[in-house]
């Protein structure tokens, strides 16, 4: 089972500051995908009583689960951010893959896969992150022009006795006063941010995931306890079955056309009726009025559905993308018509850049996204939203967002029938899948489309410069008293662009395979580097790799290849390396690979075999992935001793 491993803050802030600066780039997101506002627009709007500089952030799910998917987030403009739904059970078994994306987009990730504790720390370190971005001018001297307000919404589930729970209960007030969470992690930050005011109330909202088929007096239940008991404002999120089996079919068959994608009869029998919510919000909106707290309803979970795909294990999955989109919108407009009274709307489902301006201009606020940042371009799908919005906006003359939904008044039904027509939802024009080319991938070379980098939420897959080399190596017998060259072979890596993946970072939800022209995995066939020794050994016989930068600069390197364990030292002052096999350790000349001597390990006989083709791909891995011109995750612990000049001072 792959097991997120959280990077520390300081280590994320010292890859945030060396990248950009080196690189332009923070997490493998380019500079020219941050949103840096739009001159003479104000994107701002309000969520439960809190300001937000957009109205756009990542739905609940993969991005907005780590830290350095949030600050991702933000840095693409996103200013709402539903933190990833939370829940009692934290030690789940996902089953993997968890994510196909290949076209419409389905998923069995459907809760937190960190522990309460490990997702606490992520949401306050990622606030505190986004703190230290601002203070640090780090993105140039007109960032206070930046429209930084950001509202962090967390999202619980599943059911009431687990958010009545002591644990879930702890963990929401420790969001809603993180000072001894933020007083522990400043410990670790460079001095001039340790004093920093951070912020110690990380969020007062919850968006409520309920399970399918949760009842509806359990809904009024947990709601009534997060207003009353937790003080805290809420967004119900409700399930796409609300609009009924037969309203569901006819849309998603007759007029979408996915006659393919078969509907869960239980999910709609057991789900919470249309006129059981009706009935219910308007009697939740007079005791959240009551405490002064605020709720509203988001459109839409996503749906289950049957698996016809077998790509995800199980026999449903749960259904987002373009069909949800159109869903969710008719659900909008029925609910609307439904109810009585008016409450705020927040919506989700085949969000894109090309719908933002159409979906917002409904007055759904705020607007979230995620299928759509699991296609190739990741977070930097998120400006052209953005972008795209502000050119309506411009086109309107209008340059606040309340006064482009008012622009829209009395035009819903025709803003949701026109979705509803629009061909680009269809069927025809989403069943494509992406292509393969019929290579497999292995641990060097590829077609470098780079397409894994950023469709990875967490940005765990990377790219590394080697030399493109042709090595010619003999190999080594070892025999008691001395070392007999045998015929070896070839060693070629054409290409000096690589990609590696950093395992502790890495779910394997799979999406990355999904994008990859060649097949293989780019997280299985490319080197996985690990964060460090206990989770390397945590995943002993696969594939994997750690380096420890060592601070008298004599790195190793410990790398498993085809099941075997080697281990590796460069001491680059003799010019000697030490490799240990499972049988032998030997010493290694560094300029031309030279076995020197050698002895026997754990009591084998007095013979054995040096595979050198296994030296050179560690040794090449330690070189070539340690060269600081390029940051990343499997680097950066090493940066740190490398002397980076004016470059320290930021830090
Ligand atoms: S591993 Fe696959 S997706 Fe990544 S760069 Fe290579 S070919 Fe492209
Ligand atoms: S590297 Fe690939 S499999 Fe791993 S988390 Fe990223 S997208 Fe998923």
């Amino acid at each position: 089972m792959p097991e997120l491993v959280p990077i520390p803050l300081p280590l994320l802030l010292r890859r945030a500051f060396l990248e950009y600066r080196r690189e332009g780039k923070i997490f493998d997101l380019p500079q020219n995908k941050f949103f840096r506002g739009i001159p003479g627009l104000d994107l701002s709007v309000d969520f439960h009583g809190h300001r937000a500089s957009t109205p756009l952030g990542p739905a609940a799910g993969p991005h907005g689960q780590l830290a350095q998917n949030i600050v991702l987030s933000w840095l693409g403009g996103s200013r709402i951010i539903e933190l990833k739904t939370i829940q009692i059970l934290d030690e789940l078994q996902i089953p993997r893959p968890c994510i196909d994306a290949a076209n419409v987009g389905y998923n069995v990730e459907w809760s937190q896969e960190l522990s309460l504790d490990q997702s606490l720390r992520e949401y306050v370190g990622a606030a505190m992150f986004l703190e230290i971005l601002k203070a640090s001018r780090l993105l140039g001297e007109n960032v206070p022009s930046v429209p930084g307000l950001t509202v962090f919404d967390m999202s619980v589930g599943y059911n009431l006795e687990g958010i009545r729970s002591p644990r879930v209960r702890d963990w929401i007030q420790s969001m809603k006063n993180a000072g001894a969470v933020v007083d522990e992690l400043r410990t670790g930050l460079p001095a001039e941010y340790r004093d920093l005011p951070f912020p110690t109330s990380i969020s007062d909202t919850v968006s409520l995931s309920t399970f399918h088929g949760c009842p509806a007096g359990e809904i009024e239940g947990i709601v009534a306890y997060l207003l009353t008991e937790m003080g805290c404002h809420v967004c119900i999120k409700m399930n796409p079955t609300l609009l009924g089996r037969a309203e569901t079919e006819y849309l998603l068959h007759d007029v979408l056309g996915y006659h393919e994608i078969q509907l869960s009869p239980e999910a709609f029998e057991k789900d919470l009726e249309f006129d059981e919510a009706l009935d219910l919000i308007p009697r939740l909106q007079r005791l959240a009025q009551a405490n002064g707290r605020s709720l509203s309803v988001k459109f839409s979970n996503t749906l289950v559905v049957k698996n016809h795909k077998q790509v995800l294990a199980g026999d449903l999955m749960y259904m987002s993308g373009p069909p949800l989109h159109v869903l969710a919108l008719n659900l909008v407009q029925k609910f609307r018509e439904g109810l009585k009274t008016s409450i705020p709307m927040s919506f989700s489902g085949g969000l894109d850049a090309h719908n933002i301006a159409q979906t917002l201009a409904l007055n759904l606020i705020p607007v979230t996204t995620c299928t759509d940042l699991l296609r190739p371009g990741g977070y930097a799908r998120l400006i052209r939203y953005l972008e795209n919005l502000g050119a309506k906006m411009t086109e309107l003359g209008v340059t606040t967002i309340p006064d482009y939904v008012s622009r829209f008044a009395g035009q819903e039904a025709a803003l949701v029938a026109e979705a509803t027509a629009n061909p680009r939802y269809r069927w025809e024009h989403n069943k494509g899948v992406p292509r393969k080319i019929g290579t497999k991938l292995w641990l060097y070379d590829c077609i470098n489309c780079d397409k894994c980098i950023p469709v990875c939420p967490n940005d765990a897959n990377f790219a590394y410069e080697t030399a493109a080399e042709f090595i010619l190596y003999d190999n080594f017998e070892l025999l008691p008293d001395r070392i007999r060259r045998v015929p070896g072979g070839v060693l070629r890596l054409v290409k000096s662009h690589q990609l590696a993946n950093y395992a502790d970072a890495c779910n394997e939800c799979g999406n990355c395979d999904v994008f990859c022209p060649e097949t293989g995995g780019p997280f299985t066939e490319k080197p996985r580097f690990f964060g460090s020794l206990k989770s390397y050994r945590k995943h002993a016989g696969k594939n994997g790799f750690y380096v420890d930068w060592d601070l008298e600069g004599q790195p190793t390197i410990y790398g498993t290849i085809d099941g075997e364990a080697y281990v590796l030292t460069l001491n680059h002052v003799t010019g000697v390396g030490h490799f240990e096999t499972k049988d032998a350790e030997v010493a290694m000349r560094l300029s031309d690979n030279e076995a020197l001597s050698w002895k026997a390990r754990n009591g084998t006989d007095t013979q054995a075999s040096m595979p050198v083709s296994q030296y050179l791909k560690l040794k090449l891995l330690l070189e070539s992935i340690g060269n600081p011109r390029h940051v990343h995750f499997a680097n950066v612990a090493g940066l740190q001793e490398v002397a980076i000049g004016n470059e320290e001072s930021a830090l």
